[in-house]
């Protein structure tokens, strides 16, 4: 690892997200060897020292978003009005097996850039387009090019699970990019349909073997339910560190089952809320002690940024509160989710559910030197701050991401991207989208903003690798 020059973050409302959640207004940050070398008042540093002037802005640990599907950024925007089926029909069923390796090597550069420049500095690159070890080593040259930390959960919605994860092909690309390689961290990424015959069960055979946790989008309106839960838990593969994505439309017993399991939930409120996997489920979660973590899902609706995030999940958590309780003739009077909550699942929420939380997650001695430095002096919404943990979650932005550091690296600074070339991410998106357009046809492509669903007999399921279609499924 390269040593980056000391950096001293002065005078900045410092959010430690330490076990106290320790406040230090006016306060330094140092960091040395790339770790955070002290937090406090008036602290010394080294004479090459970077000073970085903090003075009314926040600082606090970089983001961490714990399932994102980067290689779709290339498409940003273009499914804004979709439901989820619409998103099935269009990646599952339709467009998602014409993404070539370069395609989503392209979305993977711009989603990671993207990720920095919002202070997200570690990202589960939840990647379900890998095809082929091709696609997969092009996702890989992707995220390595760019300096944040991106674990690869590896996936591919074109085929099933206990095919693509004991192929030649995946042993193959694990030795060769994983073992020892420079991503920070390795999961696999599949969903379980409920199917009684349980044929996911190779995979996660695959994943004990290789000792890596598994991503699964569980509980999801009309693809995932209970029985993929209960499946996984009777066969003895729900085990600490696994994600459970959304999660919004489970039962009592899978809930107590990832409490009692040690695993923990992606929350992605923004996607639950508009494209339909089921209610956001904070307010749930917390009356089993499920541990939280937060997650934008794809570019391909919405800005890749955990402000929206932060911002999202108060809110949804809090319109439920009210809406039962005035449903009961009630009023809430104190709200159960706070702003210090939500700030704590977009930072030590994600590095527990990752497993990085002594190294990610928090600005505390020993601890990697992933900063975010919130500051920008020509905003007028960014003074005074009153309440440090609401003004991240209700006032911040994207764009008041004022500096940035990866392992002590500057990756951002004064508002600007270091050493990033976007110009060159451009054109490889702009290639990627050109393709796309002519492969489909401007028909096909206009049309598919808001495409038309297939025969229903044609989708009673979004696995198009299972003939498998429970109750619950359309
Ligand atoms: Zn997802």
């Amino acid at each position: 690892m390269s040593v980056e020059r000391p950096v001293i973050i002065r005078n900045g409302l410092v959010l430690t997200m330490d076990d106290a959640h320790t406040v230090l207004p006016g306060a330094d940050v140092l960091v040395i060897d790339g770790r955070i070398a002290g937090v406090g008042h008036g602290l010394s540093a080294p004479d090459d020292a970077e000073v970085i002037d903090a003075s009314g802005g926040i600082v606090m640990p970089g983001m961490i978003d714990t399932h994102r599907h980067m290689w779709q950024t290339a498409m940003r925007g273009y499914g804004a009005d979709w439901t989820l089926t619409q998103y099935f029909v269009w990646y599952y069923l339709e467009h998602g097996k014409h993404f070539r390796p370069e395609d989503i090597h392209a979305g993977n550069l711009l989603g990671a850039i993207e990720a920095l420049d919002a202070g997200v500095t570690t990202t589960v690159d939840w990647s379900h387009g890998l095809q082929t070890p091709q696609h997969a080593d092009a996702a890989v040259d992707a995220l390595e090019a760019v300096p944040g930390r991106f674990v690869l959960a590896y996936g591919n919605i074109q085929q099933g699970p206990w095919e693509w994860s004991t192929s030649d092909g995946f042993r193959d690309f694990h030795r060769r990019r994983i073992d020892g390689g420079k991503l920070a961290g390795f999961q696999l990424a599949f969903d379980v349909t409920g199917d009684p015959a349980f044929p996911e069960k190779a995979a996660f055979e695959v994943a004990r073997e290789l000792g890596v946790n598994v991503t699964t989008h569980a509980g999801v309106w009309g693809a995932t339910n209970d029985d993929g839960i209960r499946l996984m838990y009777e066969n003895g593969f729900m085990t600490p560190g696994t994600v459970y994505v959304h999660a919004t439309t489970l039962g009592a017993d899978s809930y107590h089952r990832i409490a009692a399991t040690g695993g923990s939930v992606s929350v992605s409120t923004e996607s639950e809320q508009s494209a339909g996997q089921g209610y956001p489920p904070t307010w749930a979660l917390r009356r089993y002690g499920v541990p939280v973590s937060l997650s934008m899902d794809t570019s391909v609706w919405w800005s890749g940024d955990l402000f929206t995030a932060m911002r999202t999940t108060l809110s949804a958590d809090r319109s439920r509160e009210h809406l039962e309780a005035h449903a009961k003739q009630e009023t809430v009077t104190h709200h159960h989710l706070r702003a210090e909550h939500v700030v704590d699942f977009a930072t030590r929420g994600g590095a527990r559910a990752l497993g990085m939380d002594s190294q990610v997650g928090a600005l505390t001695e020993g601890r990697k030197a992933d900063v975010v430095l919130i500051k920008n002096d020509a905003s007028p919404a960014m003074f005074p701050i009153l309440h440090p943990y609401g003004h991240v979650a209700f006032q911040a932005q994207r764009g008041d991401v004022h500096t940035v550091l990866v392992g002590g690296k500057v990756v951002k600074r004064d508002g600007k991207l270091v050493g990033l070339d976007l110009a060159a991410a451009r054109a490889r998106v702009d290639a990627t989208v050109s393709y796309l357009r002519e492969t489909l046809g401007e028909e096909a492509w206009r049309n598919g903003q808001n495409p038309d669903l297939p025969q229903a007999e044609l989708f009673d399921n979004p696995y198009q690798y299972t003939d498998y279609a429970g109750e619950t499924t359309e």
